[in-house]
C-alpha cells in the first residue's frame, strides 16, 4: 500500500518561513482534507509537495513510497503515482484535451517499458470515452484545446478527467481562495467522490468551510500559522461550519502585542 509521509517540515519563501513543522500521513484509500484560513500555509505545503523551485525546504522529510520526494524532480514524481493538480494550469492551444492526456499516458508506459509503443488508439479512447461518462462530461470536451479559453470550473474538469486517466495512488488537490471556489469545490469533490475507492487516496486543501456538504474525508484537519493544530474526524469540518475559526485564532495564536 502507497502512503506519503511528511516528517517535521519547514518551508521558507525569500528567507520566510511559511511552514513551521507539518507533520502528516496520507494512506492510499484514505481521503483526507486540510482547512484553514487564508494565508496559513495550505498552498505552500501543496506547492512544496509538487517540487516548485520557489519554496526551500529547510528541514523534515517527505516520503512516498518508500521514496525520498525530495530527490525527485517533478515529473518523476508524478510517474511515481502521486497526482498534483495545479492551482493554475497553463493552456496548450492546438493541443486537444484527449491528445494530451494520451501523451501522458503513453509516456508513462514508456517509463515503464522503453519498448512500448503506447496504448492503441482505440483502446484508449474506449478508456477515455469510460472516464468521460463516470464523470458525467460532454463528450465534445475531449477536442477542445487544453485549457485554451476554459472557464474556471472547465479547468477543474480538465484536472480531474487527468487524475481519472492517470489513475494516481495519491492525488493532492489544492483549491483556489477565490469567489469561484465553491463551483470548483462541486466539481473537484464530484470527481474525488466518482473516482476515491481503495487504490486512490486524497489531500483535499480547501479554506472552504462547507466541505461536508460536498465531500466525505474521514480525516480532517486544520492548518494555522504554518502548523497542523487540530486533526480529527468530520466533526471537525462540522464545528468550522458552525462556529468558523475564530476558536481556533483564540486557541492556539498567542495575543498580538501592542
Ligand atoms: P494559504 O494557501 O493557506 O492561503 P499560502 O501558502 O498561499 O497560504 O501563503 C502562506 C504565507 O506565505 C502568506 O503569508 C503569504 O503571504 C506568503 N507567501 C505565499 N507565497 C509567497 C511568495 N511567492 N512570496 C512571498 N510570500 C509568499
Ligand atoms: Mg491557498
Amino acid at each position: 500500500m502507497s502512503e506519503l509521509v511528511i516528517k517535521n517540515l519547514h518551508v521558507s519563501i525569500e528567507d520566510k518561513e511559511i511552514l513551521k513543522g507539518v507533520d502528516l500521513t496520507v494512506k492510499q484509500g484514505d481521503i483526507h482534507a486540510i482547512m484553514g484560513p487564508n494565508g496559513t500555509g495550505k498552498s505552500t505545503l501543496a506547492y512544496t509537495l509538487m517540487g516548485h523551485p520557489s519554496y526551500t525546504v529547510t528541514s523534515g522529510e517527505i516520503w512516498f513510497k518508500g521514496k525520498n520526494l525530495l530527490e525527485l524532480a517533478a515529473d518523476e514524481r508524478s510517474r511515481l503515482g502521486l497526482f498534483l493538480a495545479f492551482q493554475y494550469p497553463v493552456s496548450i492551444p492546438g493541443v486537444t484535451v484527449a491528445n494530451f492526456l494520451r501523451s501522458a499516458v503513453n509516456s508513462r508506459r514508456r517509463v515503464a517499458n522503453h519498448e512500448d509503443k503506447g496504448m492503441p488508439i482505440l483502446e484508449f479512447r474506449k478508456m477515455l470515452k469510460e472516464k468521460m461518462e463516470l464523470l458525467k462530461m460532454d463528450p465534445a470536451f475531449a477536442g477542445r484545446y487544453l485549457n485554451d479559453g476554459f472557464s474556471g470550473g472547465e479547468k477543474k474538469r480538465a484536472e480531474i478527467l487527468q487524475m481519472a486517466t492517470l489513475k494516481p495512488e495519491i492525488a493532492i488537490l489544492d483549491e483556489t481562495d477565490s469567489g469561484l471556489d465553491i463551483d470548483a469545490l462541486r466539481i473537484v469533490s464530484e470527481g474525488v467522490n466518482a473516482l476515491s475507492g481503495p487504490d486512490m487516496g486524497v489531500l483535499v486543501i480547501t479554506h472552504y468551510q462547507r466541505l461536508l456538504n460536498y465531500i466525505k474525508p474521514q480525516f480532517v484537519h486544520i492548518m494555522l500559522g504554518g502548523r497542523i493544530v487540530e486533526s480529527g474526524g468530520p466533526d471537525l469540518a462540522l464545528q468550522l461550519e458552525e462556529r468558523g475559526y475564530d476558536w481556533v485564532r483564540e486557541k492556539y495564536e498567542e495575543p498580538a502585542t501592542a
